[in-house]
């Protein structure tokens, strides 16, 4: 696969976690637990964590919080973000409590004095902050300036703080530039990258249902880092936060760029088709969920087109009436009943471990 050469970053340290240069893009998500509930929250992280995050954040809404988001800190292996709006002295405390970065939209937590002490806060705690900037809650100068929300005046406003946190001595920076609008996102962060080199979350923000929010995310964050651009990824979806590391998981590996499990191929069905393709699919993607290896894996529905359009597959099936044909590397291997193809692809993938 053909992969684009990676946007040169600075690297940011979130706790253990390395974001921009050559460490892994990496993913995150949110939880949407009580944030007052300690033992919700740390069960949803711990869920978030076996998905496969490696950031989480979690809103801090009010100093009650502050306790739980500790103990939180004490007892998670993942890095925490703190969460935070309009309140600078809840984001300090967020940095004394644990956080290994805080979310800020620098627009919204006050003036420049405020936001250098908040500078020398991170400084002081080796944290990181992330400036969050969303197009829906732009400075009403830039929303002037630009007549309206537009890209140009997201990086303006990106622009704007990173020269005030530079100015504090303070550089520990990733940024995100979102917008609901897929074409916004994607131009703002392309803006963006060609003139700093801070690393990108990238992230189309009040992206839906997982419907439509699932294609919202795939294409703008899909786009960026078919450009090169992006560092570490959330998918916004309205769904268990378990589905954005699912969706964030499916992209970069669509897009060759890291890989969890075997790459499954199936067929799309059509006449020739002689067996119920659809539920097989879903049994032998259900399977591949125990796996890690770099594999193709194909399934496909005729035994006449099935090896020979599968040809790069490791292992695959053809299946044809009553009987299928399991292949290996686009050659027949041999012909199993129906209701042990299953079992046969299997014991081939085990043979790979
Ligand atoms: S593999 Fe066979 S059943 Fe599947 S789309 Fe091709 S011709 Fe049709």
């Amino acid at each position: 696969m053909d992969q684009p050469e990676r946007r040169k970053t600075r690297v940011v340290k979130v706790g253990k976690l390395m974001i921009g240069g050559t460490a892994p893009i990496s993913i995150q998500s949110m939880t949407n637990t009580e944030p007052h509930d300690y033992d919700a929250t740390l069960a949803q992280i711990r869920d978030l964590a076996e998905a496969g995050a490696e950031l989480v954040r979690v809103a801090i809404p009010d100093k009650k919080t502050l306790p739980v988001f500790k103990k939180l800190v004490q007892n998670c292996q993942l890095p925490l973000v703190g969460d935070i709006h309009f309140d600078p002295e809840l984001a300090a405390l967020a940095l004394d409590n644990g956080a290994a970065k805080i979310r800020i939209n620098p627009g919204n937590i006050g003036g420049t004095k405020r936001l250098e002490a908040l500078a020398l806060k991170a400084k002081d705690r080796n944290a990181a902050i992330r400036i969050g900037v969303n197009a829906g809650s732009l400075e009403r100068r830039l929303l002037q300036k630009y007549r309206g929300a537009t890209a140009e005046a997201m990086v303006d406003s990106a622009a704007g703080y990173l020269e005030i946190f530079e100015n504090a001595g303070f550089d520990n920076l990733v940024v995100s530039l979102k917008a609901s609008d897929v074409y916004t996102t994607i131009k703002a962060n392309r803006l963006f990258a060609k003139d700093y080199d801070y690393p990108l979350h990238l992230g189309v923000t009040e992206a839906g249902p997982p419907s439509t929010g699932l294609l919202k995310g795939a294409i703008g964050i899909g786009a960026l880092l078919a450009d090169g651009i992006g560092d570490t990824v959330r998918v916004s979806l309205t769904a268990s936060p378990l589905e954005e590391i699912k969706a964030a998981k499916k992209i970069l590996q669509a897009l060759g760029i890291r890989i969890f499990t075997p790459d499954l191929i199936s067929c799309p069905t059509c006449g020739r088709c002689e067996i119920d393709l659809v539920p097989l699919v879903n049994q032998v993607e259900k399977l591949l969920e125990n796996y890690k290896e770099p594999l193709k894996v194909a399934v496909m529905g005729c035994a006449v087109n099935g090896p020979g359009e599968a040809k790069d597959a490791d292992v695959g099936i053809s299946a044809g009436k009553k009987k299928g044909i399991l292949f290996k590397q686009g050659k027949v291997v041999k012909t199993v009943e129906q209701d042990k193809l299953l079992e046969a692809l299997q014991n081939e993938l085990n043979s790979y471990r």
